[in-house]
């Protein structure tokens, strides 16, 4: 039934791995959300905004106007950078949405899109939907660093366009500035388009989160994509934004009207609040989770898994041979038996999946005592 292209993509590894939380009761550090809501003020502005009848008809098809200047302003408080809100912000159901309109609005079919493997699995699909071809380059353990010279040899001239993610999922690396300049420069060179995702550009810990759209020659070239989900801990009103020139940005909205046309119209005047949180909002949300990295870090390694510190998002990566084990997915499907523990095989994320084929991500993106409780039960379970 199912057409070649989407044909092998699955089930989205989240959903699956939530389901078996479900099922099982077991600690869930696999899907990506927080076991904590957003604040209670934003909680509080949707509120009104329903009860107002903001929102509640179909929002304009570029965001409604109070959350896009917020998202311009945003980028000019943490970047300075300049976007016209009336022209170069577009507001998408989550960044989702942004990732799926851009690649099918700027890829014809038989372009290579570029991107690091382990990527995020929309990005599989995305590229497969809109009938181009991926072309992967893998990020390696320790550090995943990006391979810059296989970056260079791998653009062709049916490149179209490079995908990129920082901080990344699932690995927790963040580009530096050397590495963003080097891209920009390739970029510029071949005419490329590059799609950023930055959903995680508040959860950095160590570095910092430069937009590539802030480098030279970038302004016209990069489609820059984040989403208010993780930032606010509001993963479910899938509030997401592009920023980018006018004339992409454009071309991003054509595709996008034909899929949600619109979406989550009071919780964008809630985000709109959200973004005009003062500094400490943001710097107390980093640091939160950054303690919380490190507990859980420090349980991981107790329990025998060899981690591979993330500098940014709300991620680990670990290696389970160590443990003995061979498999992320066969081991990752047994955990909630073996240890009530709920996590994602990173193997799913790569087109080689023997560079993952021992990686396990675990989300540290929960209360202390529900991390402290899933370390002692994984070091109840390999390492007691
Ligand atoms: N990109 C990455 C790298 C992600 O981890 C996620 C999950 N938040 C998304 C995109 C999707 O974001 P959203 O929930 O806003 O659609
Ligand atoms: N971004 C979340 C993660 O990486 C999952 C989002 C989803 O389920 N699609 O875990």
């Amino acid at each position: 039934m199912l057409n070649r292209r989407l044909d092998g993509l699955g089930t989205t590894i989240f959903a699956e791995m939530s389901a078996l939380a479900v099922a099982t009761g077991a600690i869930n550090l696999g899907q990506g959300f927080p076991d904590t809501d957003g604040p209670e003020a934003i909680r509080e502005a949707a509120v009104q905004a329903l009860r107002d009848g903001h929102g509640n008809q179909y929002p304009p098809g570029m965001g409604v106007p109070p959350l896009r200047a917020a998202i311009s302003d945003h980028q000019r408080r943490f970047y300075g950078l300049d976007f016209d809100p009336d022209s170069e912000v577009l507001v998408t159901a989550g960044a989702t949405e942004a990732i799926a309109a851009a690649m099918l609005a700027l890829l014809e079919p038989g372009d290579e899109v570029i991107a690091f493997e382990p990527f995020y699995d929309s990005y599989a699909a995305c590229i497969a939907m809109a009938g181009a071809t991926r072309v992967p380059l893998t990020l390696r353990a320790p550090d995943f660093r990006p391979d810059l010279d296989a970056l260079r040899d791998a653009v062709t001239p049916r490149t179209r366009l490079l995908l990129l993610n920082s901080p990344h999922n699932p690995t927790g690396m963040v580009l530096t500035r050397d590495e963003l300049t080097a891209i920009a420069e390739l970029a510029v060179e071949r005419d490329l388009v590059v799609v950023t995702d930055e959903v995680y550009e508040h959860l950095v810990f160590d570095g910092e989160h430069i937009p590539l759209i802030s480098l030279p020659g970038m302004r016209d070239r990069t489609v820059s994509i984040s989403s208010a989900g993780k930032t606010f801990s509001f993963t479910g009103w899938k509030v997401g934004w592009v920023t980018a020139s006018a004339p992409l940005v454009a071309a991003v909205r054509t595709a996008k009207q034909f899929l949600t046309y619109v979406a989550s119209g009071p919780f964008q005047y809630a985000i709109a609040e959200a973004l005009r949180l003062p500094d400490d909002y943001f710097t107390a949300f980093r640091d939160t989770l950054q303690a919380k990295r490190d507990l859980l870090a420090a349980g991981l390694r107790d329990a025998g898994f060899e981690v591979f510190q993330p500098q940014g998002t709300y991620f680990i990566t670990t290696d389970i041979a160590g443990l003995g084990e061979k498999d992320a997915f066969t081991f990752c499907r047994t955990l909630p038996e073996r240890a009530g523990v709920v996590a994602v095989p990173n193997s799913v994320f790569y087109d080689h999946p023997d560079a993952g084929r021992t990686q396990v991500r675990f989300t540290f993106c929960k209360k202390e005592k529900v991390l402290t409780e899933a370390a002692e039960r994984l070091r109840g379970a390999f390492h007691g």
